[in-house]
């Protein structure tokens, strides 16, 4: 078929105008995308609205757990509204973005306890190995479940020996002797000392207590005086802060989503370090689920030990 050229010129004039539209649509909608992304808080970017609850007054304070005077069955957990919280991360641990390959440490707080067998077997059934931030006065009323830890192959690290702020805040001299009464408290349950050279501080070291990052600097070289290194965390499951569960989820799904978002909000941080608390039996619970996860993604798993340097946040 042949068509005049007045024909072929409106033909292609309308063709044009369609293309000029499609265009224009396509720019516009590019536009609206970019502007939303934008708004994100970049987790990087220090000066990203990422709150630090460690340091917000405005949040609970304790972290200290109900002491065991004396050893007992049954010593009263620690108060589950207590803020471990994730702190605002550095721009300076920006590392790789992916997951593939990459190692995330698993390190569970507070114990031993009734649930950290459960713990354990979970772990095994993974072939995973995993820190265990114990508390003293918790090794001495749970020393069964303290051997296993050990005995399994895991990395028995140190939380203090009563996870109390006032003991453990009021100076270097107070701190110091909370660790060093940890590791009597192992070598005379153990009869050697089987306790690791790793700890993390109770609340961490950004806690309101303490002051903060900026008063840190003197307990964390007072740990490293006495050869431990200190970690703190980045990815949670919030299972000692229930107090962020502002849309009242139930647990399993809150600490789903603390599992996820903190993830997602630190995947550019080294090393990866997760908080667990193995006194929760929701979280014993949602342990398989996650490491499941981790596992699809791409994960290998190291304790603590492996690092050569403190992390903190
Ligand atoms: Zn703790």
């Amino acid at each position: 078929m042949r068509y005049s050229q007045e024909r072929l010129y409106a033909m292609n004039s309308f063709a044009y105008r369609i293309k000029r539209i499609a265009a224009l649509t396509l720019a516009l909608l590019t536009l609206a995308a970019l502007t939303a992304c934008g708004e994100k808080p970049d987790p990087a970017d220090p000066s990203a609205s990422v709150i630090d609850v460690a340091d917000d007054p405005a949040s609970p304070v304790t972290a200290a757990p109900t002491a065991v005077p004396t050893p007992t069955p049954e010593p009263t957990p620690v108060p589950t509204d207590t803020p471990e919280p994730t702190a605002t991360p550095r721009p300076s641990q920006a590392a790789n973005p992916s997951y593939q390959g990459r190692t995330i440490y698993l390190t569970f707080d507070d114990g031993p306890y009734k649930y950290t067998d459960q713990v354990l077997d979970i772990l095994d059934q993974y072939n995973i190995k995993a820190t265990f931030f114990t508390v003293g006065n918790f090794v001495k009323a749970y020393p069964e479940q303290a051997k296993h830890i050990v005995e399994r192959g895991h990395v028995l690290g140190c939380h203090s020996q009563t996870h109390e702020m006032a003991n453990l805040y009021h100076g270097t001299d107070g701190f110091k002797k909370e660790l060093n009464q940890w590791r009597e408290t192992v070598k005379s349950v153990f009869g050697y000392d089987a306790g690791a050279y790793v700890m993390r501080f109770p609340g961490g070291t950004t806690n309101s207590t303490i002051g903060g990052r900026k008063n840190r600097g003197p307990y964390v070289e007072a740990a490293n005086s006495l050869g431990y290194k200190a970690f703190d965390w980045n990815v949670c499951l919030n299972d000692r802060w229930l107090a962020g569960n502002k849309d009242g989820l139930p647990l399993n799904e809150y600490f789903w989503k603390s599992y996820l978002d903190s993830l997602s909000m630190y995947k550019n941080i080294e090393p990866l370090v997760f908080l667990i608390h193995d006194t929760e039996p929701e979280s014993v619970k949602i342990l398989p689920r996650v490491i499941e996860d981790l596992i699809a993604k791409g994960f290998k798993f190291g304790v603590c030990t492996d690092l050569d340097d403190n992390y903190l946040m």
